[in-house]
C-alpha cells in the first residue's frame, strides 16, 4: 500500500496591512485531527483525501495551519513554528512514505521570509532528497517563485474565481502525485512569467476573460498527452514581494516536444498581455456610487475591495460608513466592521442599550474612528456558520448595532467577508436592505449578484485597494503593469526539472 504524507499551510497576506497577523488566526491541527477537521470542510485537503481514499492510499497526516482570514505579515516566529511542525512530520516520515502532498496558498510573507512556501519546500527537499515526489496545490493568487518550482515535482492551482474548486484542486494534485509515484519520472514545469498584476470583473472565471485563459490552458492538457496539468497563476497584488507577477504554466511529462508546448504557453502569455488593460478593476468614487444607487432604486452592493479581509486587509475601514452617514443615514444599509472595543462595549451594555461607540481604525491607523450613538440589537459569541466552505468562523464577540437606517455588525476577530455568513448569523437578510457593504471585491454569483441591481467597487483607501497604484509597492520586480508603463513584452520561458 502506498503511503503519502500530507501537510497544509494556508495563508494570504497583504503587505499593506500595517498590523501583523498571528498564529491565533490559524486553525492548527496535528495528525488524525487533520482528517477529522477536513471531513467537515470543502478544501484542497478534503479533495485530495477523497482521491487517496479511492486509491487505498495510506495517508499520514502531518501538520495543518489554516488561516481563518487573511491579514498582515506573519511574524517570523509564527511562521517558524508552523514550519518546524511541518518539517518534524517530514523528518518522521523519512523512509516510510512514497510521496508528499502539501496544500499551500502561495501568498504568505514574513519579515525575514519573502517566499515562505519556497523556503519550506527547499527545507523539505534538503531532508527527503530530490528523488521523492512532491506535489503542491496552490491558490491562483499565490506568488509562484523559482524556489517553489525548483523544489517540487508538480503542482495544481485553483481554476475558478470567486474560488469554488478547492476540492477539485486537491483532487488534481492528488491524481498528479499518484501518477508521478507510479511513473517515478520527474516532470518538467514550464513557466512563462508575465509582468502584469490583474484585478476586476474580467477575473470572474465564469463570465470574464480570465476564464477563457483557463479554457486555453485546459486545451493544452486535452490536446497534448504529455501535458499533465496547466493553468495560470495571477499572484496576489497585495503581497508585495520580489516574485510577484502573473504566469502561464504547464507541467510536462518529459522534455520531448517541449518546444511546441513552450510555444503554446508563450502564445497564451502574449494574449494575456495584450488584454491586460481589460483585466483591471473598474472602480467608482463614493460620491458617484450614491448617485448611481439613487438611479438604480434597488439593492446595490457597495464592494469595499480595499478592506477585503480575504485579501489581507484589516476589516476596520469606516470609509463607506462615513460616506453613508454624510450622504443619508436613513438609507437601509447593512455593514460589517471589525472593532473589538465596540463589540466589548455592546456586550457590557447589553441588548436594548443605547451606547456611544467609536467605529473604524481599530487596527489600521489610516482610518480615524467615527463616534456614533447606537442601539444594541443583538449580541453573539461570533461562532458563525461558514456558508462558503462549511465549518465555523470565529469572529469573537459580535454585536448588531442600529443607527437610523444602518445596521452595523461589529466583530472582534477578522474573518472572510466574501459571503453572507456574517449577515445571516445576525438575522439580517441582505434582501431587506438598500445598500449592502461587502468587504470583498467579488463574491459567488448566487450570494449577491443573482439578485442585486448592481455591485459597485468603491474607490476608497485600504490595504487591498483595487486601484493598485494607490498601494505603494516597494519590493515587487519593476517594471510591472499597471504600476509602470511597459512598451512591449516578449515571453521568456523557464523550464524546471
Ligand atoms: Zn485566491
Amino acid at each position: 500500500m502506498l503511503k503519502i504524507l500530507i501537510n497544509e499551510c494556508i495563508q494570504e497576506v497583504s503587505s499593506f496591512n500595517p498590523i501583523s497577523s498571528n498564529l491565533e488566526q490559524f486553525q492548527l491541527n496535528k495528525n488524525n485531527m487533520i482528517l477529522e477537521v477536513h471531513a467537515q470542510l470543502i478544501t484542497e485537503v478534503s479533495g485530495a483525501l477523497n482521491i487517496f481514499d479511492k486509491n487505498d492510499i495510506d495517508v499520514i497526516p502531518g501538520f495543518s495551519a489554516r488561516a481563518m482570514s487573511s491579514g498582515g505579515l506573519l511574524p517570523d516566529k509564527d511562521f517558524e513554528f508552523i514550519a518546524a511542525n511541518i518539517l518534524t512530520s517530514v523528518e518522521d516520515s523519512i523512509g516510510q512514505v512514497d510521496g508528499y502532498y502539501f496544500a499551500l496558498h502561495g501568498a504568505m510573507q514574513s519579515p525575514s521570509y519573502e517566499d515562505p512556501e519556497g523556503w519550506l519546500l527547499e527545507e523539505v527537499v534538503k531532508r527527503v532528497g530530490c528523488e521523492m515526489p512532491i506535489v503542491i496545490s496552490l491558490d491562483m493568487h499565490g506568488i509562484l517563485t523559482e524556489k517553489m518550482c525548483q523544489n517540487i515535482w508538480a503542482f495544481s492551482m485553483l481554476h475558478t474565481y470567486p474560488h469554488v474548486d478547492f476540492q477539485e484542486n486537491g483532487e488534481r494534485s492528488a491524481k498528479l502525485l499518484l501518477d508521478l509515484i507510479k511513473s517515478k519520472k520527474r516532470p518538467c514545469i514550464i513557466d512563462v512569467p508575465i509582468p502584469a498584476l490583474v484585478r476586476g470583473d474580467e477575473l470572474i472565471t465564469e463570465t470574464g476573460l480570465l476564464g477563457t485563459f483557463y479554457q486555453k490552458t485546459d486545451g493544452l492538457v486535452q490536446n497534448n498527452p504529455a501535458v499533465l496539468a496547466a493553468g495560470l497563476m495571477i499572484g496576489n497584488p497585495f503581497t508585495d514581494v520580489l516574485g510577484l507577477k502573473s504566469h502561464v504554466v504547464a507541467i510536462c511529462e518529459d522534455k520531448k516536444n517541449i518546444a511546441a508546448i513552450e510555444k503554446q504557453c508563450s502564445a497564451i502569455a502574449e494574449e494575456f498581455w495584450s488584454k491586460r488593460n481589460k483585466l483591471q478593476a473598474t472602480t467608482i468614487s463614493l460620491a458617484d456610487a450614491f448617485i448611481r444607487f439613487k438611479e438604480l432604486g434597488a439593492t446595490v452592493v457597495f464592494a469595499d475591495a480595499a478592506d477585503a479581509t480575504s485579501s489581507g486587509a484589516s476589516g476596520d475601514s469606516n470609509a463607506i460608513l462615513e460616506g453613508v452617514l454624510k450622504f443619508d443615514p436613513t438609507i437601509r444599509t447593512l455593514l460589517p466592521i471589525l472593532d473589538d472595543n465596540a463589540a466589548a462595549n455592546a456586550h457590557s451594555a447589553g441588548v436594548g442599550s443605547a451606547i456611544s461607540v467609536h467605529l473604524g481604525g481599530s487596527c489600521d491607523p489610516q482610518f480615524s474612528p467615527t463616534e456614533i450613538k447606537v442601539e444594541v440589537l443583538l449580541l453573539t459569541d461570533g461562532r458563525i456558520d461558514n456558508e462558503s466552505h462549511g465549518g465555523i468562523y470565529d469572529a469573537g464577540p459580535t454585536a448588531l448595532l442600529k443607527y437610523e437606517g444602518l445596521r452595523i455588525i461589529v466583530f472582534s476577530k477578522p474573518i472572510h467577508l466574501f459571503d453572507r455568513s456574517i449577515f445571516i448569523s445576525h438575522k439580517c437578510n441582505p434582501k431587506d436592505f438598500e445598500i449592502v457593504v461587502v468587504k470583498s471585491p467579488h463574491t459567488q454569483f448566487k450570494f449577491f449578484s443573482a439578485w442585486v441591481k448592481d455591485t459597485l467597487i468603491i474607490d476608497v483607501p485600504g490595504a487591498t485597494s483595487a486601484n493598485l497604484k494607490r498601494l505603494g509597492h516597494k519590493k515587487c520586480e519593476r517594471p510591472i503593469f499597471p504600476l509602470d508603463v511597459i512598451s512591449s513584452f516578449t515571453p521568456l520561458t523557464r523550464c524546471y526539472q
